[in-house]
């Protein structure tokens, strides 16, 4: 059994068919770590081709906000357009969709979470050791999370609070055995590691074999979609750097 593991989509449909693509055929199910909406400019498409799919899928941040669920003064003034525009956007049935993803899930020997495992819709996971206070709060070998929107292993060593952040290279398999990780994908939809390619992975079960990779898509098709829309021209431009 092979796992598509994506996150943070974030309404980008072009780097959503890009990923689709070049996994084309390699995987039998999909794995989605939420924030499948806010930010681009295509929420209803890309959950129709996320529910096409066989899939998993957890809520993230940005499903929420679109729900109204969450208070968005936590939301910086260009997010905060965004949702707002997402929630006008949104059909009935993605709506409907969105508001059953649940936050967490355990499926063998790993952990899915959109944040991290202690408080699975906010907490980023950007350090070790934020990573660190994080593995008691888990009890399966392994965690996958997003929300940070750059790629990341995090390794327990000996001794509990000990842990070595790992950044991946792209098409490495790497096995999974021995130790306690906490794995980012990356983002499908709008990287935040100075690489505007479109992150996911493959992962091989029962084995545990982890293959990251990136793939490039037609960037400025989704940015000509975001300016029609009047996005600001800041959430514009991030795309095409990676930030
Ligand atoms: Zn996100």
């Amino acid at each position: 059994m092979r796992i598509l593991v994506i996150s943070d989509i974030h309404a980008n449909l072009d780097a959503f068919d890009a990923v689709l693509q070049d996994a084309n055929g390699q995987w039998d199910y999909v794995w989605c770590l939420g924030d499948v909406v806010g930010y681009g400019p295509d929420p209803n498409e890309c959950v129709e081709r996320l529910r096409e799919l066989p899939h998993l899928c957890l809520a993230g941040n940005h499903d929420w906000a679109a729900l109204g669920r969450l208070d968005l003064n936590s939301f910086n003034p260009e997010a905060r357009h965004a949702v707002g525009w997402t929630s006008g956007a949104l059909s009935g049935n993605s709506r409907v969709w969105l508001e059953a993803l649940q936050t967490t899930f355990v499926a063998g020997d790993f952990t899915l979470a959109h944040g991290s495992p202690r408080e699975p819709v906010w907490e980023y996971i950007f350090e070790a050791s934020v990573a660190a206070q994080n593995f008691p709060h888990f009890e399966t070998p392994f965690c996958l999370v997003g929300h940070t929107h750059q790629p990341a292993i995090y390794e327990q060593q000996n001794g509990p609070g000990s842990v070595d952040m790992v950044l991946p290279d792209p098409r490495q398999r790497r096995q999974l055995n021995g130790r306690r990780q906490i794995i980012n994908p990356g983002s499908l939809g709008q990287p935040r590691d100075q690489n505007p390619r479109a992150a996911y992975a493959l992962l091989d079960l029962p084995d545990g074999v982890w293959e990251y990779r990136r793939v490039a898509y037609d960037v400025n098709a989704v940015q000509d979609r975001m300016r029609r829309e009047d996005f600001p021209e800041r959430l514009v431009r991030r795309l095409e750097y990676g930030w």
